[in-house]
């Protein structure tokens, strides 16, 4: 788990993320003035969340908000995916588990990226499910704090909520949920904007007409970080433009919708 081994401050900030304020806001409240504002805490701890759940299709920005609010709160962050946990350790789950938050409180105060963890906490009683029962139980051990959660956040995430065991949602575990949905129009406009920032973009280009197009319903915005990407291909390889002015312009990301299709369907 190489991953795992490092805990280091990310760099992504929240101007890299578009049309998530609502979950700014829960993470401001709950963690951040936590970590920079303990004093503005006291008396206040009991209300304040340690476990969070996002849930949501995949590509609409779950590890990003994970890794932001670490970067915001200045603390160290520790990436796990639940399948590696399960497949590598064979029999040896739980104490892989009790690895993990060992190693969380050494780094204490830091924040355990949890994605896939739906792996892990599959319903007790499922078919299957035996696999992970005792896993399950030490991730429950865990996140109640059997021994202190000292400085130590859980933001777990995953794209099927409804495969988890209601026992791993209760308040003191992943208390709260927060729904990181499928960008709406007004979403896809915020997220164009902060992709295109790193990007040479036309004057001409209208990223709020854009995120409107009918071609553009159904994008997560992990889709249209391919579309963006694209687009700046075309304008790259655009035989027609001079080469010390090239700009991204409409002609480019038309060539890009035709080129990709919205990689979730049924949304
Ligand atoms: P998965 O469930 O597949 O792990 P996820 O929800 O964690 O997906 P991310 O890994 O955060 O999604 O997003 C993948 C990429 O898509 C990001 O690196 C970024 O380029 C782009 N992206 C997704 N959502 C957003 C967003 N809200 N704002 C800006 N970029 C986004």
């Amino acid at each position: 788990l190489t991953r795992e081994g490092f805990s280091t401050i990310p760099d992504v900030t929240w101007d890299d993320i578009g049309g998530l304020d609502h979950v700014r806001e829960a993470f401001y409240h709950h963690v951040i003035r936590r970590f920079k504002f303990p004093e503005e805490c006291k008396g206040f701890e009991n209300c304040l969340e340690t476990g969070f759940l996002l849930y949501g299709p995949p590509g609409c920005g779950k590890t990003l908000v994970a890794q932001a609010v670490a970067n915001e709160a200045r603390v160290n962050f520790i990436h796990v995916e639940g399948p590696e946990l399960l497949s590598k350790y064979v029999g040896e789950t739980e104490k892989a588990i009790r690895e993990l938050f060992s190693r969380a409180r050494m780094c204490s105060p830091c924040i355990v990226f949890f994605d896939e963890v739906d792996a892990l906490t599959t319903k007790r009683g499922e078919q299957g499910a035996w696999v992970v029962e005792r896993p399950l139980n030490q991730l429950l051990i865990e996140l109640s704090g059997g021994k202190k959660r000292d400085g130590v956040i859980v933001i777990a995430a995953t794209n099927r909520p409804h495969m988890m065991d209601p026992a791993v949602q209760r308040a003191g575990r992943f208390g709260r949920h927060i729904h990181v949905p499928l960008p709406n129009s007004d979403q896809r406009h915020s997220i164009l904007k902060a992709l295109a920032k790193d990007f040479r973009v036309d004057p001409s280009i209208d990223l709020n007409a854009i995120a409107r197009m009918e071609s553009c319903e159904n994008r997560s915005g992990a889709d249209l970080a391919s579309l963006v990407k694209e687009a700046g291909l075309a304008a790259f390889t655009d035989a027609n433009s001079d080469s010390k002015q090239r700009t991204i312009k409409m002609v480019h990301f038309e060539q890009a919708f035709s080129k990709l299709k919205p990689s979730l369907t049924n949304q």
